[in-house]
């Protein structure tokens, strides 16, 4: 059964369309199952209804033509009760409707299965025979199987709008759920690059000139026939004449009569070259993959590649011509920093990536450049996107696709709103962070490339409270040599002299990854990161940090932060680390002031032993993003998991509060620089909790140093008490509205939040 499901999932993963993968299904399960029928019900959200897409078994007719009301008729039912209905005799069923164009009165037993996604019920997968029997518990356990297994591939399938023409629209109007990248609202029509030679991402498209696209293709065909020809060439020094076989066969397959004719023949049948190539090659890699012989399951891969190759230079063409709007969206699977630099900057209005997380590398240079982006939308439908409306909503991480004109008045209204608001916090740059009744909150800034130095001063930061270190070695190719960090490290601390600069020692592992020292683990939150992996490599951290001493020569500014500590000697080794690069620099001759040394809090075992860590540093900094994640256990950067993932927990809060009251009296200063710092919300909360200076990405300083402008500590210290009594975020986060509301400052509050809550489909 296992290797069945197997076949199943595999041929349904490189179908090209819904309509092939619903056929793949109908198919293969009724001969898995030996029914007379199977059929798969998919519910239209634009017609509330569920429509018989595709049925072995049934009358061909009534594919696509049948449809049943939401809760009507077995379907409706299964749908409803989302459990499967097994039944003997389905005509003697009080749901029971009789379809007259399905010819299903032949049909007894009925047995139906929910296709369930993500809470959602997708639709029904039926199979039926005539025999009036029950199906036994294995059949009905292999169909939950089979439904569980292809939901996914389904959902993904219905939104990569692979359904256009199969009648069953989903494209218009639609919501993609990823993760934040970059905060804030852009709004534009969508230019979706493709990725480089891919050929699982290539849409189908009708062609406007068939024989241009076959003159191309041919033109292609022939780039890749020299370069082969060149590569045996070069090649024939050093392989044998058996080995080169392999040029021979690809020459062969490129041939007019093989592949290549088959190409230009789907093109003649109205699609264009890529997406001709595309079916071709797949078709004849799905083949060879399903073999059960080796030598002809490797060939494959030999025709995928070529597939590849040809595609490559048919992209080439195409990219040649790419006309970006006014307001562009960038779209692609995987944005990467070279893309970004191609579309010229006063064009380029949001970006959102299929792959990635709001920790890429990409995430983090669209944050510099102030690009609300949105990563990781896995259902996103690439191929049909592109020159299409969209808003990126980068507070909340969804795009809308062809939104309504009365979301379009919104999202607008929302931009005017948040451009005023931005504009009126302004004035107060050059104003203390200090409450009504004269406490003071420092606000410093989270800092990553040498553009967010500018953004932070104007916002009238006190500081750097995280500079991400890691950020200059991703975009590097290689570590950078100590005096390439030195130049990199004096630049921040001379810019924000006299003010302090905690630079953060290299944070890598996780999902941040530097593509010259790949670390390939099952379970990389919880692996080889931060401090474990420079302690485990000190000619690295000592270089980075003789480079960091180095740079703050004279300035004095720097403080040295270690990341993802999770017990005492890793931070009494990297204490004794830092002081023999400061001690042999000074011997050096360097007239160094001895950097104060942090530690972050985000493991949840470092809670309990803040107090003793607080005995070793001059202050800790809690890192609140990673906390949530490890406190809830809920990967930061999964979209499926995003609605879990909230440092409103009160389970995150009282956290919080459990370090600041253990740190306190401890001669150690408490900071905290996560996301949470930056929400108006959590930075009066923070401070109620004793929290002594907040460091945020510099966009977010204004709105936060505005509210703790506007209320008294004795108010956020009341609003704390009644705040960590509470047993959900919902309710957290009601309770800090009404707070909000009432001391008037509900403005600040990122203006999407509301709206987009009720606009995306759970
Ligand atoms: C954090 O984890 O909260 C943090 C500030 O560090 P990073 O987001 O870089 O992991
Ligand atoms: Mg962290």
């Amino acid at each position: 059964m296992l290797k069945t499901l197997q076949r199943i999932v595999q041929e349904v993963n490189s179908a090209r369309t819904l309509d092939e993968t619903l056929s793949i299904i109908v198919r293969r399960v009724r001969r898995a199952m030996k029914t007379d029928v199977c059929s798969v019900y998919l519910f239209s959200e634009e017609r509330q209804r569920f429509i018989l897409m595709d049925s072995m078994g049934l009358k061909k007719e009534s594919i696509k033509q049948v449809s049943l009301d939401a809760g009507q008729g077995l379907v409706g039912y299964v749908a409803m009760r989302e459990e499967p209905v097994n039944l003997d005799d389905a005509t003697q069923h009080p749901n029971y409707v009789y379809l007259v164009e399905t010819g299903e009165e032949r049909f007894h037993s009925f047995l139906g299965v929910p296709i369930i996604h993500q809470r959602r019920v997708l639709g029904v997968i039926v199979v039926q025979q005539q025999e009036k029997r029950r199906f036994d518990e294995g059949e009905e356990a292999f169909l939950v199987t089979v439904s569980a297994q292809l939901a996914g591939l389904l959902a993904h399938s219905l939104a990569t709008g692979s359904s256009v023409g199969s009648g069953y629209s989903t494209l218009h109007g639609s919501c993609f759920k990823g993760v934040s990248g970059t905060s804030g609202i852009a709004m534009g029509r969508a230019v979706v690059i493709l990725p480089v030679a891919n050929l699982d991402t290539v849409p189908d498209r009708v062609p406007d000139d068939p024989e241009a696209e076959i003159l191309q293709f041919r033109e292609a065909l022939t780039s890749v026939r020299d370069d082969i020809h060149e590569v045996n060439r070069r090649l024939a020094q050093r392989l044998s004449e058996e080995e080169r076989a392999l040029f021979e066969a690809y020459q062969r397959m490129l041939d007019d009569s093989a592949l290549g004719q088959e190409v230009i023949n789907k093109i003649r049948e109205g699609n264009w070259a890529q997406g001709a190539l595309c079916q071709v090659v797949t078709r004849h890699a799905r083949f060879f993959e399903l073999s059960q012989d080796d030598y002809l399951k490797e060939r494959a891969t030999d025709i995928r590649d070529l597939g590849r190759r040809v595609l490559a230079y048919l992209q080439k063409v195409e990219q040649q011509d790419i006309e970006y709007p006014q307001k562009a969206i960038l779209v692609s699977e995987e944005v990467t920093p070279a893309m970004l630099g191609e579309i010229p900057k006063n064009r380029l209005a949001g970006l959102v990536s299929v792959q990635g997380s709001s920790n890429s590398h990409v995430a983090i240079l669209a944050r510099a450049m102030g690009i609300p982006a949105v990563m990781g939308t896995v259902d996103l439908p690439l191929g049909l996107l592109n020159g299409q409306s969209l808003i990126v909503d980068g507070y909340q991480g969804v795009v809308f696709n062809n939104p309504s004109d009365e979301l379009l008045i919104q999202y607008s209204q929302l931009m005017q709103a948040e451009q005023d608001l931005q504009k009126g916090l302004e004035d107060i740059a050059g104003l203390p962070c200090e409450t009504l009744d004269g406490y003071s909150m420092p606000l410093l800034v989270n800092t990553g490339l040498a553009q967010d130095i500018a953004h932070s001063l104007n916002h009238g930061a006190q500081g750097v409270g995280l500079f991400r270190t890691e950020v200059p070695f991703m975009v590097s190719e290689r570590f950078p040599s100590e005096s390439e960090q030195q130049a990199v490290y004096r630049e921040q601390l001379q810019a924000f002299y006299p003010q302090p600069v905690i630079m953060r020692t290299l944070d890598i592992g996780g999902d941040k990854a530097l593509p010259y020292f790949p670390i390939d683990e099952a379970n990389p939150f919880l692996g080889w990161r931060g401090v474990r992996v420079t302690l485990d490599h000190p000619e690295v951290f000592l270089v980075q940090v003789r480079a960091m001493l180095r740079a703050s020569e004279g300035l004095d500014n720097l403080q040295i932060m270690l990341p993802m500590v999770s017990n005492i000697p890793e931070v009494t080794e990297s204490i004794a680390l830092i002081e023999r690069a400061y001690h042999e620099l000074c011997t050096e001759g360097l007239q160094l002031k001895r950097p104060e040394i942090g530690v972050m809090i985000e493991v949840p075992g470092a809670i309990y032993q803040v107090a003793q860590i607080a005995r070793y540093v001059d202050f800790l900094s809690v890192g609140s993003n990673d906390l949530t994640q490890y406190l809830l256990a809920v990967d930061r950067n999964n979209p499926r998991v995003a609605d879990l993932y909230s440092s409103f927990h009160p389970a995150v809060l009282n956290a919080l509060n459990t370090i600041a009251q253990a740190c306190s009296g401890q001669n150690c200063r408490l900071s905290l620089c996560g996301e949470l710092a930056g929400d108006p919300r959590g930075a009066i909360l923070l401070m109620a909790m004793g929290y002594q200076s907040l460091s945020m990405n510099a966009v977010n300083l204004p709105r936060v140093k505005s509210a703790i402008r506007q209320l008294k500590l004795s108010d956020a210290q009341q609003l704390l008490q009644r705040v960590l009594q509470l047993e959900t975020s919902d309710q957290v986060l009601e309770q800090l509205s009404d707070m909000m509301d009432q001391l008037g400052l509900s403005g600040l509050l990122q203006p999407a939040l509301a709206l987009a809550r009720k606009q995306i489909r759970r």
